[in-house]
């Protein structure tokens, strides 16, 4: 028995898999790795595959980074953690002011927890708080846009509409109101993206104009719904979101777990509609990769509407591993390198070199919806194969490719330090898969 198969079997036999009916390991390989080393997984019997989805959106600069390697190895013969709550240290003190900086410090103070599910929970709990505290505690409910995804727990379910992750669970949740999602999909003939995002906030604002006495906040993910399937839209919605969520005393939070950290091209997505949010959510990819640690940015104004005599008006939430040293210094290593290597200008490059190897694909008749955002490219599979997106999986597996379809999407979102060769690579291999699988 190879390596390989010894550990598939051991894994099968003790370990529980995340998002898996393990019953379809009957059929799907379960691949156990060995290690890794820039864009690439290697496995036990000395077969590897490109990371082209980034370990599930959390790696930016590769596997085994050794800027990164070095900085946590650093940081655990000083300090591995201690708790935050009346102590504070050197990596959590620096991270907060990066990152508030990095917002022009519209949002100047930081809350850590270790999931992004958890910085959901944060920021839907902060939001209603503050409205308790300021004599409104009648504002307790929350809106999502349909196919949102904002995390697994219970009170992130409530914010989720994909109805796969969610409905078993309905009874356990306290549901938010779900509006029209802007998805530039949705497009009438001869509409654009700003049109489809214009009708989204009309029904936006007719949900407020009767329900807003009631909401403390509305959550987005800015410019890309990943989870249903990597829905894009145009930075006008959120324009608009912002103006409606001022106009009738709503906060906006916008999480950012996946789409922050450079994905779309700019470090955070909500910049590229030129406002700020009340909350904005991070996690993923700001530990490179490495490391369980998600944030959530606020105004001073919010925190300073806790700030007082009375413990009960604090915020009193926390986890265990909350503001972790080793976590926080992966993401001081993982800020470096975005301003040491001007990353976002050299993805630019790279985006471009993915926009001109995937153009061929907007042709294809077996595909449509070719879209892109930054370091995220995405495209539909004309099929009603059930099977489509295990059977691609495998596919591309067999072609030392790690993409993992969402249903009948196909999407690339690669580390990025991604090289040109790698990147063509991606695209060859890509489409060897869509003519093995869609005949
Ligand atoms: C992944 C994700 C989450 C949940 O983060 P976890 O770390 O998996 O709990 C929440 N929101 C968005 C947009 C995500 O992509």
């Amino acid at each position: 028995m190879s390596t390989n198969q010894e550990y598939l079997a051991r894994s099968l036999n003790a370990v529980w898999h995340p998002c898996t009916q393990m019953k379809q390991h009957e059929q799907l390989p379960l691949v156990p790795i060995e290690r890794g080393e820039g864009c690439w997984l290697h496995d036990f019997d000395g077969r590897r595959y490109l990371d082209a989805i980034s370990s599930w959106w959390v790696n930016l600069f590769g596997h085994a980074n050794p800027r990164i390697n070095a900085a946590i190895a650093d940081q655990m013969n000083r300090l591995e953690h201690v708790m935050l709550a009346g102590f504070t240290h050197r990596p959590v003190v620096e991270l907060s002011e990066r990152l508030a900086a990095l917002t022009d410090n519209a949002l100047g103070h930081c809350f850590y927890a270790s999931d992004g599910a958890s910085a959901t929970e944060i920021a839907l709990k902060m939001s209603h708080h503050f409205w308790r505290n300021g004599g409104r505690p009648e504002k307790d409910r929350f809106v999502c846009l349909t196919g949102s995804y904002h995390g697994e727990t219970v009170g992130a379910l409530g914010v989720t509409d994909v109805a796969i992750f969610r409905d078993a669970y309905r009874p356990l949740l306290h549901a938010a109101a779900t509006v029209d999602t802007p998805d530039a999909r949705k497009a009438g003939p001869g509409e654009k993206p700003e049109g489809v995002a214009r009708r989204a906030a009309a029904a936006l604002e007719r949900h407020f104009s009767t329900h807003a006495d009631r909401t403390a906040a509305l959550i987005v993910e800015p410019l890309v719904q990943c989870a249903s399937g990597m829905a894009m839209y145009d930075p006008e919605y959120l324009r608009l979101a912002r103006g409606l969520c001022d106009r009738h005393g709503v906060h906006l939070i916008v999480d950012e777990i996946a789409v922050g950290c450079g994905r779309t091209g700019s470090f955070f997505a909500h910049e590229q509609a030129g406002i700020r949010p009340d909350f904005l959510c991070l996690s993923k990819g700001i530990s490179g990769g490495y490391l369980p640690l998600s944030i959530v940015l606020t105004t001073d104004a919010i925190y300073r509407a806790f700030y007082d005599d009375k413990p009960t008006r604090g915020f009193l939430h926390s986890h265990s591993y909350t503001g972790n040293a080793l976590a926080c210094r992966a993401a001081l290593a993982t800020l470096d390198i975005f301003e040491q290597d001007d990353v976002l200008a050299r993805n630019q490059a790279r985006a471009d070199l993915f926009a001109r190897l995937c153009a061929p694909l907007a042709a294809d008749r077996r595909l449509r919806h070719l879209r892109q955002r930054g370091m995220i490219v995405a495209f539909d599979a004309i099929t009603d194969d059930p099977a489509f997106a295990n059977r691609m999986f495998a596919a591309c597996l067999e072609r030392e490719v790690l993409l993992r379809p969402i249903g009948n999407t196909v999407y690339f979102m690669p580390p990025y330090i991604l090289s040109d060769t790698e990147c063509e690579l991606l695209v060859t291999r890509t489409r060897e898969a869509l003519d093995a699988v869609l005949r």
